[in-house]
């Protein structure tokens, strides 16, 4: 190779420059004036720059007057729900899901339903900073093409449930050979299995997902002690909560994550933490179908690696991690004092320790050499971001969603000062305003 092929190689992709860079890893050091280089979709170089100095990037994003930090990990969600924002509000979780969801679902339930409320929600969470979701729900295959068509990365659970009547779970296991099979084609889905509960799945079911995740090796993302009543039901059924249950089966031998996680008790704490499972929390949720308060502090002392989720639009209604961070710490400040979480605690729930619950902290989750290019810009440029003494509380406390101003997946650009770069914006919103019109009749 002779000395310009070898200038030619070292070349960045993409060099993002000017901001102060939270790199999130283990010293938790902050950059100012950073300058990030990125190669073939990873992080080549973090340094703190006066100005540019690879100016012969294939592209240069200017980022200052904004914090940089490793893109937002949203730990549970619905995303082919997004159709059915604000479909029904001010309801419990039954007659919420048996009196409205269920039959909505069923009636409309289809992959152009999903794949077009999963356009959707994606082109919502790459404008409020997130990089990666983890979903559950019907039709998992049109989500997957989804992501794979935006440019975002997604876990995607194809959801397995007896009591809504959507599916038939004699056949799931072959569907889902299948669906494996099918997403092997797109490099930014991670597939996984997403029984939804104890009580929607049956007991016979529950064992043969316990033999099938092992076999493949694959993802299980599950509802878990969302209320007291599943805690109860559980108990009188089984003699155990769902969390021990799920223990003598087996289940958490394979790499899970459990959302909700509101009604614990201290051995369900001890059994989570033992064997390493991720628990996802998702309090605007929580609170907006009033199942309670998932005991973050409890958790996170015991070990356990907690991420943020903000559930599906229809229990939300939005999709925006920022606002979630903020509330999920005034209600720790509620349940255990101040100090117990603070501003810092949940910017890493947010983005390493999500990247632990799901065991994809070795390619995300912090800005450092060799780690996939997963990254947002968030402007200060705002009135509420003057001044800032303290960078992860004013992403806590302060920020929302719409500050993101740029986002980069593996070294793409998914949004550029606003702009969506990789989905045609104004056609999704369209073509989801007229299923919103005949769903509404
Ligand atoms: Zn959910």
């Amino acid at each position: 190779m002779n000395n310009l092929e070898n200038l030619e190689k070292n070349i960045p992709d993409l060099t993002i420059w000017g901001g102060t860079i939270l790199t999130l890893n283990r010293k938790n050091e902050i950059i100012t004036n950073g300058q990030i280089d990125i190669r073939n979709g990873r992080i080549a170089s973090i340094r703190s720059v006066d100005r540019p100095t690879e100016l012969k990037a294939k592209k240069v994003i200017d980022a200052s007057h904004c914090l940089v930090l490793p893109g937002l990990i949203n730990g549970h969600t619905h995303t082919g729900m997004t159709l059915l924002r604000g479909y029904a509000d001010d309801m419990p979780l039954y007659s919420w899901l048996h009196d409205k969801i269920f039959p909505v679902e069923k009636k409309w339930g289809s992959q152009d339903f999903v794949y077009l409320g999963t356009l959707l929600a994606i082109l919502e969470m790459i404008r409020s900073g997130t990089t990666l979701f983890n979903d559950m729900y019907y039709f998992e295959e049109a989500a997957a093409r989804a992501v794979h068509e935006s440019g975002i990365r997604g876990i995607c659970g194809q959801t397995l449930i007896e009591i809504s009547g959507v599916e038939d779970t004699s056949k799931i296991f072959g569907q889902f050979d299948e669906y494996l099979s099918k997403t092997q084609n797109f490099p930014r889905v991670l597939p996984a299995i997403a029984p939804h509960s104890v009580y929607g799945v049956s007991d016979s079911v529950w064992e043969k997902i316990v033999v099938y995740a092992e076999k493949n090796n694959l993802r299980v993302h599950l509802h878990l002690q969302e209320t007291t009543s599943e805690v109860e039901d559980c108990r009188k059924k089984r003699g155990l909560t769902p969390t021990a249950f799920f223990e003598k089966i087996g289940l958490w031998r394979n790499r899970c994550v459990a959302a909700h996680a509101v009604c614990l008790e201290p051995s369900d704490i001890e059994i989570l933490s033992r064997h390493g499972v991720g628990v996802i929390h998702n309090p605007e949720s929580n609170l907006k179908l009033g199942t309670g308060i998932c005991p973050v502090v409890s958790l996170r002392k015991a070990g356990v690696k907690v991420s943020l989720g903000t559930d599906g639009a229809a229990s939300n209604n939005n999709l925006d991690l920022l606002q979630e961070a903020d509330f999920a710490l005034k209600l720790q400040i509620f349940q255990n004092g101040v100090g117990k979480l603070t501003a810092e605690d949940i910017v890493k729930i947010l983005t390493i320790e999500g990247a632990e619950a799901f065991k994809l902290d070795h390619e995300m989750g912090s800005l450092e050499v060799g780690k996939s290019a997963d990254l947002i810009a968030v402007s200060l440029e705002g009135p509420h971001a003057v001044p800032v003494y303290n960078p992860f509380s004013h992403l806590a406390y302060s920020a929302t969603g719409a500050d993101v101003k740029h986002s980069v997946v593996g070294g793409s650009v998914l949004m550029e000062n606003r702009k969506i770069l990789t989905l045609d914006e104004e056609a999704i919103l369209s073509e989801a305003r007229e299923w919103g019109r005949r769903i509404a009749l």
